[in-house]
């Protein structure tokens, strides 16, 4: 029996290189077909392109591609959930679909996976065509989160990676609304092994992520796997009131010896503007979670499909679990 792999591609507006990824990933993959059977699963994340109808082009040429449509933009991240609530294989692989994640390192994917690992992730060692802003802001943000939480945190270790069946469906169960996925890989445990590659320039099309959609997903990556933040703003709490506990000795003891002056009012101004400031910091902290908790505690699905259209290759299995 072949191992069933799914290859879950999330895709937004990427019709350009739908045709290409898939020349790209049949060309690394062919030499090891006699081994596994490949389902190729494009997850169109309500692009305003013609993404659907080239997937459904290329389907009329390979009977290996299959297609979930979102009903709306949802974000990579939900996107790759559909990916996971799909899958009914042996093992998943999602992968960029601008071809930044060279399809050869899959075969060194399987390689390890068939060696016992149930969760083999890429690491990119170079960013080519990444401009130097992101590449220092991404660092220092793995810093930060590697700082405030418990499990590890692994730096530059992207989405394109390889998943076991069990860890597939430890993801599944996961179903928080606001997805960090790359701390859920890690929350899930399992075996873990890193493999290098060097990230490509996408090949066509701009890449949708913004300083905006950056800073969207940081705040979202430490407010879902830490409350480090909340035991900081009480930590500062703390340091700021006892400091001001001095400080009032203090003017107390020079009153009762020198007498009230009306001087110090610039000292106060500051310290009234900074307590305020740090006061507002931590409403807002507080507020963050509390918003999370809304959102979740409201139990929506994480997404709505339009349409799904499964490779003809696979329409036969269905008629096979229907007769037995
Ligand atoms: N993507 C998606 N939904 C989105 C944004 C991106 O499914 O809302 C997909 C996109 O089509 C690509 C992958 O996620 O396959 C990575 O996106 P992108 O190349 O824009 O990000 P970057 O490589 O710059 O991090
Ligand atoms: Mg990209």
């Amino acid at each position: 029996m072949k191992k069933k792999v799914l290859i879950s591609i999330p895709s937004y507006s990427e019709e350009e290189n739908v045709f290409p990824l898939y020349q790209a990933l049949d060309e690394a993959l062919c030499s090891v077909y006699d081994r596994y059977e490949f389902e190729f699963l494009f997850i169109n994340d309500g692009s305003t392109d013609h993404t659907v109808e080239k997937v459904m082009e290329l389907m009329e040429f390979s009977p290996y591609v299959s297609l979930i449509d979102l009903s709306r933009n949802y974000g990579k991240e939900t996107a790759m959930a559909a990916g996971f609530d799909y899958f009914n294989h042996d093992a998943l692989i999602t992968i960029d679909a601008d071809l930044q994640h060279p399809p050869a390192t899959i075969i060194e994917m399987l390689n390890l996976w068939e060696q016992g690992y149930e969760d083999v992730y890429a690491k990119r060692n170079k960013r080519n065509g990444e401009s130097w802003f992101k590449k220092s802001t991404s660092r220092w943000f793995y810093k930060v989160l590697e700082a405030m939480s418990d499990a590890p945190v692994l730096a530059d270790a992207g989405d394109f990676r390889l998943l076991d069946k069990k860890a597939v469906e430890s993801l599944q169960e996961l179903r928080e609304t606001q997805r960090y996925t790359k701390g859920l890989y890690s929350w899930i445990g399992f075996k873990k092994v890193a493999i290098e590659f060097d990230a490509n320039e996408r090949l066509h099309g701009e890449t949708k992520w913004n300083l905006g959609s950056l800073i969207k997903l940081a705040i979202e990556g430490i407010t879902s796997y830490t409350t480090a933040p909340l035991k900081l703003s009480m930590y500062f709490g703390f340091l700021v009131s006892f400091a001001a506990f001095i400080y009032m000795i203090y003017v107390l003891i020079k009153t009762l010896i020198l007498g009230a002056d009306t001087s110090g009012f610039p000292s106060l101004m500051i310290m009234m503007l900074f307590l305020g400031g740090c006061q507002l910091i931590s409403i807002g902290i507080l507020g963050e979670y509390l918003g999370r908790v809304f959102i979740e505690s409201k139990g929506r699905p994480l997404y709505f499909i339009e349409n799904k259209y499964r490779g003809k290759a696979f329409l036969d299995d269905k008629k096979d679990e229907i007769t037995k």
